[in-house]
């Protein structure tokens, strides 16, 4: 019966009418996607994840340490060009808080230094990839070396607590002290947390949320698909350790018998650099976290030196390598 219809102009109340109901249909898939992102498990989802040190020493506040844990978005990028987090050395403790769901009696603090660089690295890897590009100095020729690591090695390295060890504080015999006093010295000491990093760190001095390197991590160099075999070297985490002692000695035992008071300052500043050691490489051995050192080699044909670094990071390791 339209046959002979012919299409008429849209009349100006068409026009008006066809106009609000093209709104309406915007604003409904509007709405939709405003819903859509605010209830961000959609857009950025939580996903879980275990801490390393499957969180046997916060009491049970995270227990097996599962927690969730999201992608970085803009609200990083945010704290990213915040240039007091960056000078007062709090950025990656701000892009924990932001990216992780932690019970709410939980502070990033309290976290093990192992868990806190496990997480980080974790929180890149599933933000822009695995694939992480770095440069690294060479400390010979001081050539400016690029460098591809895939983050993805890191859960390899992965340490978990030493079942001799499940709760702080642990002891620890001192030799030099023991035998110079022909009495048994031995020192009470906890792990390091994120809090005693922080009451420390200086701001351009990134290496120092790497206080604790165990086991083995491979890098695969940029030009050459050779994997190198990394040799876990001891890393200079000394002058963390050193100027730490007195947070992570809480008592002194002498003949069995437990000392806490002001007094134990005294000779914890005056320990014996093997004694030091010994705390030092105790708490190494027995921390959960990640290994993030590595052994590169110099891609200077002539210099061709291996070096042992820690995984560098920096303001770029939350962006992308683009
Ligand atoms: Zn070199």
């Amino acid at each position: 019966m339209n046959d002979n219809m012919e299409e008429l102009p849209e009349t100006e109340a068409q026009k008006i009418f066809n106009k609000e109901r093209e709104d309406q249909v915007n604003s409904d898939l509007l709405s939709e996607l405003v819903d859509h992102v605010s209830r961000g498990d959609n857009y950025i989802p939580w996903e879980p994840v275990t801490l390393p040190s499957q969180g046997i020493y916060y009491g049970d506040k995270i227990p097996y340490g599962r927690i969730e844990v999201k992608p970085m978005g803009v609200d990083v990028d945010k704290l990213l060009t915040n240039q007091r987090l960056i000078e007062n050395g709090s950025l990656p403790s701000k892009i924990v808080e932001v990216c992780t769901r932690l019970p709410d009696d939980f502070s990033v603090r309290e976290m093990l230094a192992g868990d806190f660089n496990f997480l980080l690295y974790y929180l890149r890897g599933i933000t822009h990839g695995n694939s992480y590009e770095f440069i690294s100095e060479c400390p010979y020729c001081k050539t400016k070396n690029n460098y591809t690591f895939d983050l993805s090695n890191l859960q390899e390295t992965v340490q978990v607590p030493n079942e001799n060890y499940l709760e702080e504080p642990m002891e620890v015999h001192l030799p030099k002290l023991s035998e110079s006093f022909g009495k048994s010295v031995n020192a009470l000491v906890r792990l390091i947390r994120v809090d005693d990093i922080m009451k420390m760190s200086r701001p351009g001095n990134d290496k120092i949320f790497d206080p604790v390197s165990k086991g083995q991590a491979r890098i695969r160099k940029k030009n050459n698909q050779n994997k190198t075999q990394v040799k876990n070297a001891g890393v200079d985490a000394s002058k963390l350790y050193q100027d730490n002692m007195k947070r992570q000695i809480v008592a002194l035992i002498i003949n069995s018998e437990e000392y806490k008071d002001d007094r134990i300052f005294q000779i914890i500043d005056t320990l014996h650099q093997k004694d030091a050691a010994v705390i030092r490489d105790f708490i190494e051995e027995i921390s959960p976290g990640v290994d993030t050192s590595l052994e590169v080699t110099c891609q200077n044909t002539e210099c061709a030196k291996d070096t042992t670094i820690m995984l560098p990071w920096s303001e770029n390791f939350f962006r992308s390598n683009n």
